[in-house]
């Protein structure tokens, strides 16, 4: 089968290779698509120190699993593959997502999905309900993650957000916050991309000369940026709460004085829940389909990657044609 090879910084496609074998619980699932997300850039660009095959976004057909009810569905995936032992503190608190054994599909110690097939267990997988594109399942786990904050942090509807970052998953963020029922206002750097959010009833800010300060009860950290924590944290109103979702590498600057003066709250987030976003997704928000820069078929992965990697770019597709066979 046709796979994804990440190694020293070289995206290579593998042609032979057997499909993965099928443990017990878990399901063979058939590609259809996948999306290139930023961990996937930074796994190339060697964080974690990272060799295999990448791939956490996916939409595949399930061809083979022991739960009848799967078998022939169109299914997303949950990336954290948790221990799932009773005798497991986290995963007994259905807090899998942070059991300390856990795999990660396409991070951490589980083949991911850019291949014509790959395996999860059946426990991760939700069925993409009717009226959910193909392409716009893809979004699921992004959208997710997004949807985490509101798991995490109660947001009053009718309140003002604000949102730092106008990359992939601020866009998101914004739009999810948005049909929450928070005014949310976005900051960013890209008008193309704001407008996005702004069909989505999102009042965006373009390149503003100053950010304002101490104004807003809730701010989200989606910049990337090593700076962004700083920037949320001086617009944030004392007994506010920011939100952190960028993840940068290496140490942060933060002038923690406003912090503990204002007694800000700082609240880290990361992976999220399927049955929201895919529940979001079915009424047609986030937005996704403007979002999708590109599609290359599998076997042109190397090109995917560099053109995910281009200044400005949103969501790039691998997809799974007969081409890539
Ligand atoms: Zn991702
Ligand atoms: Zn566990």
């Amino acid at each position: 089968m046709v796979s994804v090879h990440l190694e020293n910084g070289t995206v290579s496609v593998r042609r032979r290779g057997a499909r993965p074998r099928r443990p017990e619980g878990f399901a063979l699932i058939r590609l259809l698509a996948a999306g290139v997300c930023n961990t996937d850039l930074e796994l190339q660009r060697g964080y974690y120190g990272f060799c295999g095959r990448p791939g956490h976004e996916f939409v595949g057909e399930l061809e083979e699993s022991d739960t009848a009810s799967l078998r022939g569905r169109i299914v997303v995936g949950e990336i954290n593959l948790a221990c799932a032992r009773a005798d497991c503190e986290w995963c007994a608190r259905g807090l899998g997502r942070h059991c300390p054994k856990r795999t990660v599909l396409g991070i951490v110690k589980h083949p991911g999905a850019f291949a014509e097939y790959l395996t999860l267990p059946d426990r991760n997988l939700h069925v993409v309900p009717r009226g959910v594109s193909i392409e716009q399942a893809v979004f699921a786990e992004p959208v997710a993650a997004a949807c985490e904050i509101l798991d995490q942090v109660k947001i009053p509807k009718g309140r003002e957000v604000a949102v730092l970052g106008d990359g992939k998953l601020g866009l998101l963020i914004a739009q999810v916050l948005q049909a929450h029922g928070a005014r949310v206002i976005q900051f960013g750097r890209h008008r193309d991309k704001l407008r996005i959010a702004e069909a989505a009833g999102v009042v965006t800010e373009c390149r503003p000369k100053h950010l304002p300060s101490r104004a807003f009860d809730y701010v989200v950290d989606a910049t990337g940026s090593a700076v962004g924590l700083q920037s949320a944290v001086s617009m944030t109103r004392p007994r506010g709460t920011v939100i952190m979702k960028s993840t940068v590498h290496g140490a942060v600057p933060l002038n923690t004085a406003p912090v503990i003066v204002d007694e800000i709250t700082l609240v880290g987030s990361r992976c999220g829940r399927m049955e929201p976003a895919l529940r979001l997704l079915a009424r047609g928000t986030p937005r996704v389909d403007d979002m999708i820069a590109a599609r290359f078929p599998l076997h042109r992965a190397a090109e995917a990657f560099a053109h995910a990697a281009t200044s400005g770019v949103l969501k790039v597709l691998l997809t799974a044609t007969a081409s890539s066979r």
